[in-house]
């Protein structure tokens, strides 16, 4: 993916607050809805920095404008291209929202259901006269539990209604990782409310900062629901040690994108043998997923590490832990009192944003969130037209021919795996634009005025959907984001790559354009995604979506060897204050992202034999830029961005992506034709020596 993790998806509804807030805009301009979609070229010419020297930094060259000119708006916590448009798209489906909210008559089912729950969403008044009174409901759950032997109900019942997977542990629905046809349950480990294990673990003084305002954060929840002081302090410390128990038997990320690691199958009895005392026949029932006995355990060490911790602990510590764990969730949907303090730590604390959304924001996303396909229809009907579909995949297309020259041609590899190579490479399906069949909301009651019930409702739609999968055939068509998001994925499993309607506009797709910056552009998005078939994780799958090792032994080592120059390169790039990248768990994306510009550029070059009128000379001259250097600068102004100093610390631990600069700069010194394009000198630092260069694919 561009922006989202690729790690192997597990099929559990997250409920991240914090990513709630995140997407956005500015509240100056942008405070009404939009008429129509904002048009941003697909090269700008007002986002260089033509002062800058493009063999010395390329990334100021070609984005110097855009960070200018986009500051980093006060409610975001990072500022980008994607998050541009990502706000645009929003804005504008914001107008159609309003309206159906407000319209009573002659709406379809779904016109109702994203109209009215837009509309409580939007009803501050309403939301604050309820108060705490919604958490009520699970907080007499919470209290009824007196030991292990009452977890596995109440814990059913909260997991359904929150989605909340960070309630000790997450369980939904996925391919099995041995036989990707199958439908299996997947026990997964979490349980934290901080980012990442490490944020538990580490020593240095910042991390120590965050864990002390985590607990005054935790605390101040409890005081809001009404524990004096002291209690709520006390309280707050109980959390931070069960989760620090929990971070300690957790995997770290690094090792999480290995699927070996996360693939450990057990029957009925294995799954019970891990956690004694918790009856997992209760527990799966009362979801409503019983009678199961194949499961996928992603982390046998966390699960054994909860069965303890729920056999020793005082039951009045889970209690408190639990309830921690649901005002955490619910508060940005309560009162403004919850929702600031959420809002106070999640946001401002750890990621640095200055101020909260805008309602509308929250709520168009929360709309996106939990009916994604009912608006997607709305967003696709106005803005993704069959001919820009066509245009899409006859780009995909091109973008797959390269990656089949491209394995013909691979110097180390052997005809054996590349025989595999080519297999896996012409099962890929290409997912363009939205879903060949709409999701069904019928069994999703959607009720005027009755925000959070709205939002329970929507989280146990969607958990019951993805439970019911278990057992069942494989439904392919499925996609795993909503057409108006700005990014894009593949799926190792069901071997697809996948565009939605969101990502293939201006500035980033844009059919006015010149080819040169759209190969570079959306060239290199597919052939990013492409090449996530065939980076350090993906590579792992077969051409059935199975995690089975099609690789000669010789042949794994000479991939192994050229990620590792990757590796080395990456681990030399500064993220924020005395931060590296962490270039093992950003290497699956540095690779596809070299791939996806190689392949752009070779499906670029079939393009332009085709249109020699495109290809040389003065005429070809655009903007005072070649062809060939707008095809680069068309592929720098994807990753324009401005990142705020915390969230760069939290992404530096969590993000499988390298920061902008490096997406951009850490390419060109592998690309000779870069250095061509721009005429740079051996020994600027945009060059590296010749053999030097990094290349996997
Ligand atoms: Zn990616």
């Amino acid at each position: 993916m561009r922006q989202l993790p690729t790690l192997v998806r597990i099929a559990i509804a997250a409920a991240c607050a914090a990513t709630i807030a995140a997407p956005g805009a500015s509240a100056q301009d942008t405070d009404r809805p939009a008429t129509s979609f904002p048009y941003t070229p697909g090269l700008d010419v007002t986002s260089m920095d033509k002062n800058a020297d493009p063999c010395v930094d390329f990334y100021q060259y070609a984005c110097g404008g855009w960070i200018k000119n986009n500051p980093i708006p006060a409610d975001q916590a990072r500022w980008s291209v994607y998050d541009k448009l990502a706000q645009d798209n929003r804005r504008y489906l914001w107008g159609i929202l309003e309206d159906l909210s407000k319209r009573q008559e002659g709406r379809n089912a779904n016109e109702q259901k994203i109209g009215d729950y837009f509309g409580a969403c939007m009803d501050e008044a309403a939301i604050e006269r309820r108060g705490a009174e919604p958490l009520k409901a699970y907080f007499d759950e919470i209290d009824a539990v007196h030991g292990a032997h009452d977890l596995p109900r109440a814990l059913a019942k909260l997991q359904l209604a929150l989605a909340d997977e960070r309630l000790f542990f997450g369980f939904g629905s996925n391919q099995d990782y041995a036989d990707s046809t199958r439908v299996i349950g997947f026990a997964v480990a979490s349980g934290l409310g901080l980012p990442d294990r490490d944020a538990y673990l580490k020593t240095d003084a910042r991390s120590k900062e965050i864990r002390a305002k985590y607990v005054v954060h935790v605390a101040n929840t409890f005081q809001l629901l009404g524990e004096t002081p002291a209690q709520a302090q006390q309280h707050a410390s109980q959390v931070l040690a069960i989760e620090t128990q929990l971070a300690k038997a957790s995997l770290p990320t690094v090792e999480k994108r290995n699927p070996y690691k996360l693939f450990h199958k057990v029957d009925f009895k294995g799954l019970q043998a891990l956690t004694p005392g918790f009856d997992w026949r209760v527990y799966l029932d009362a979801l409503g997923a019983g009678g199961q006995d194949t499961f996928n355990v992603t982390e046998p060490a966390f699960f054994k590490a909860l069965g303890k911790l729920w056999k020793t602990a005082d039951p009045a510590m889970l209690r408190t832990y639990m309830r921690w764990h649901v005002a955490r969730t619910m508060s940005p949907m309560l009162a403004k009192r919850f929702d600031a303090e959420h809002f106070d730590f999640y946001s401002k604390t750890l990621r640095g944003v200055e101020q909260q959304p805008p309602r509308w924001k929250r709520c168009v996303a929360l709309v996106d969130r939990q009916l994604g396909e009912a608006l997607g229809q709305e967003f696709v009907r106005r803005a993704f037209s069959p001919e820009l579909k066509e245009k899409s995949l006859h780009m995909t297309r091109q973008i797959e021919d390269a990656m089949k020259r491209d394995i013909d041609e691979l110097q180390w590899m052997s005809p054996q795996t590349k025989q595999k190579a080519q297999e896996k490479l012409a099962a890929v399906v290409n997912k363009i634009g939205y879903p060949d069949k709409w999701r069904d909301y019928a069994a999703y009651d959607v009720r005027p005025g009755d925000f959070t019930g709205n939002v329970e409702r929507g989280n146990a739609f969607e958990n019951r959907r993805q439970l019911a999968k278990i057992g069942k055939p494989l439904d392919r068509s499925e996609w795993q984001m909503t057409p108006p998001t700005v990014n894009a994925y593949f799926d190792p499993q069901m071997n697809d790559i996948n565009f939605p309607a969101g990502v293939l506009q201006p500035p980033l797709f844009d059919p006015k354009m010149d080819d040169a910056p759209n190969y570079g552009n959306t060239g290199g998005t597919i052939g990013h995604e492409l090449t996530h078939a065939f980076d350090d994780e993906g590579r792992q799958f077969d051409a059935n979506g199975n995690l089975k090792d099609w690789w000669t032994k010789k042949d794994a080592k000479e991939f192994q060897q050229r990620a590792q120059c990757i590796v080395d390169q990456y681990a030399q790039y500064k993220v924020v204050d005395d931060i590296k990248i962490n270039s093992k768990l950003t290497l699956g994306e540095d690779v596809a992202d070299l791939g996806g510009l190689i392949l752009g550029w070779m499906a670029w070059q079939t393009q332009m034999a085709g249109m020699p009128q495109q290809a040389a000379g003065p005429a070809a001259l655009r903007d005072g830029l070649s062809p060939e250097q707008r095809f680069f600068v068309g592929y720098a102004q994807w990753a324009c961005e401005s990142d705020r100093p915390a969230n760069a610390r939290v992404h530096a631990m969590t993000d499988p992506h390298s920061p902008g600069r490096y997406r951009v700069n850490g390419l060109m010194v592998n690309m000779p034709q870069f250095q061509q394009a721009f005429q740079c000198k051996a020994g600027q630092p945009m060059v590296k020596e010749p053999q030097q260069r990094c290349r996997v694919w």
